[in-house]
């Protein structure tokens, strides 16, 4: 028997469900959100975006604490550690976050229920909610928000005390000795940091011979440069085997990612960090005839649309990059399809930033894709040490590159290495989203003394005519 009736029942309140199913909301529609964890935020707020984010807060103030002060003429005797404190504010954090949500539901009058939610053919989702008891739904409209879970490595089981994904890392007790990161893509660098600036001794191991792939080469190269000034080891075009947890301390297996000898590493944790993948277990997708590609992605059209009528995918489970504001605007999308709008999202214009210190982030195409795709393009670049406000802050690692198409003039990319790269990449976004050229960047008035002035710098050399180098 149904129970109730609704315009959009979303599965999955991440960032892409619970932003859908409030815009839905927002636009008319009856909506109800289904979770089945006990919080909702998805991995954005409980485990991924919001407490990676703090710890690697709290942990870049105690090593500017501890090391960086003296240069500033601030002069700090003793720098103790208390990483319960730590933790628990990264917990208050989460817990005030993942609580606002349920006040964001409450507000849009959104049905929100904590249980897993089960497709039961069309028009149909199945709760069984957490606290006991099922539920069915009568559905017009059904987003799977399902998201993704953590990629396993074959041959290593994860216990989350030892062997740890990024969901173990965000919770060690202790700062272990020493901590190998299997994956140098940016969940692994972030956490990593984290470890080793409260201490332990880092190695990441990557079955590449570069970290970050996808970034843009020459960023790459110099990040790891300043990952490993501040003491990152790495272990490139290496592949861990195994981990023997039968010791006091763990024993890792690598070798040559295109095999030779096996070598053994001693460490205290080991930190899983290959990559996630779609998560749609037990969602009853063979109920409405829906099957996942072979990365295990629901496939959708355009305006989010699978094979299935009435059926939408968002977010994470589906094609393109993981990341949480690139789920919030497809929920957005999604919902303003199904009331009848014709929104459409930009991919080209998605940022990325890794918020290590400095932060990494890029827009657009990389140097690589223009070169593969055969784009005749012009680079400019503007290094932070030859900018004012970078010299006033000390924060002078880095640099910001343009590539710009080398016939229309058009942005195609923007990538900055630096202090605030993430927040600084808001303004190239914007740019790319309105179709700006380099020279549209180069005549905006930038405010002296910043660091976007380095925008600026970069975007006039793309034309040979930088101003202060
Ligand atoms: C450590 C870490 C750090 C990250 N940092 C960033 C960052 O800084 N910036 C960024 O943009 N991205 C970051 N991400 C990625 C980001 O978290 C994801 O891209 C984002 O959460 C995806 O949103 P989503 O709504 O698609 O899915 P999710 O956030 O994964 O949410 C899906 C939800 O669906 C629920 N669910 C699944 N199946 C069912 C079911 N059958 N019934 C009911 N509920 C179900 C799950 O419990 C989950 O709560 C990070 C990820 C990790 C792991």
């Amino acid at each position: 028997m149904t129970d109730e009736s609704f315009d959009v029942v979303v599965i999955g309140a991440g960032p892409g469900g619970y932003v859908c199913a409030i815009r839905a909301a927002q636009l008319g529609m009856k909506v109800a959100c289904v979770d089945k964890r006990g919080a909702f935020g998805g991995t954005c707020l409980n485990v991924g975006c919001i407490p990676s984010k703090a710890l690697l807060h709290s942990s870049e103030l105690y090593a500017e604490a501890r090391d960086g002060l003296n240069a500033f003429g601030i002069k700090v005797p003793t720098v103790e550690l208390d990483l319960g404190a730590m933790q628990d504010q990264k917990s208050k954090v989460v817990k005030e976050l993942t609580q606002g949500i349920e006040f964001l539901f409450r507000k849009n009058k959104v049905t929100a229920l904590k249980g897993t939610g089960r497709l039961n053919g069309p028009g149909r989702v199945q709760v069984e909610l957490n606290g006991g008891g099922g539920q069915e739904l009568a559905a017009r409209h059904i987003v799977l928000a399902t998201g993704s879970e953590v990629a396993p490595l074959p041959g290593v089981e994860i216990d989350e005390q030892r062997i740890v994904s990024s969901t173990g890392a965000l919770e060690l007790e202790e700062v272990p000795n020493h901590l190998v990161v299997v994956g140098g893509g940016y969940i692994g660098l972030e956490l990593g940091t984290v470890w080793r600036r409260l201490g332990a001794k880092v190695t990441v191991v990557e079955f590449l011979d570069r970290i970050t792939p996808g970034m843009d080469l020459e960023v790459s190269r110099q990040f790891q440069r300043l990952l490993s000034r501040q003491g990152l080891g790495f272990k490139l075009a290496t592949k861990v085997t195994g981990v023997d947890a039968g010791g006091d301390r763990l024993l890792v297996a690598t070798e040559a990612a295109e095999g030779g000898e096996a070598e053994k590493m001693k460490a205290d944790v080991v930190l899983v960090a290959i990559g996630r993948r779609p998560y749609t277990d037990g969602l009853g997708l063979e109920t409405v005839d829906l099957t996942t590609d072979n990365h295990g992605r629901i496939e959708v059209d355009s305006r989010f649309a699978t094979g299935a009528d009435g059926v939408y995918a968002i977010g994470d489970v589906i094609r393109g990059p993981m990341l949480a504001h690139k789920a919030e605007d497809e929920g957005v999308c999604v919902a303003e399809h199904l009331a009848g709008q014709r929104p459409h999202i930009d991919y080209d214009a998605i940022p990325a930033v890794i918020y290590t210190a400095p932060e990494v982030a890029s827009v657009g195409k990389t140097e690589e894709q223009l070169k593969d795709a055969g784009i005749s393009y012009r680079t400019g670049k503007f290094p932070f040490s030859a900018n004012s406000r970078a010299r006033a802050t000390g924060q002078t690692d880095g640099f910001v590159k343009i590539l710009a198409d080398a016939g229309s003039d058009r942005l195609l990319g923007v990538h900055i290495i630096g202090a605030d790269a993430g927040t600084m990449i808001g303004e190239a976004a914007l740019a790319m989203e309105f179709g700006a050229s380099s020279e549209d960047l180069a005549r905006t008035s930038h405010a002296h003394p910043t660091l976007e002035e380095a925008i600026k710098e970069a975007a006039l050399a793309t034309h040979g005519a930088p101003l202060h180098i």
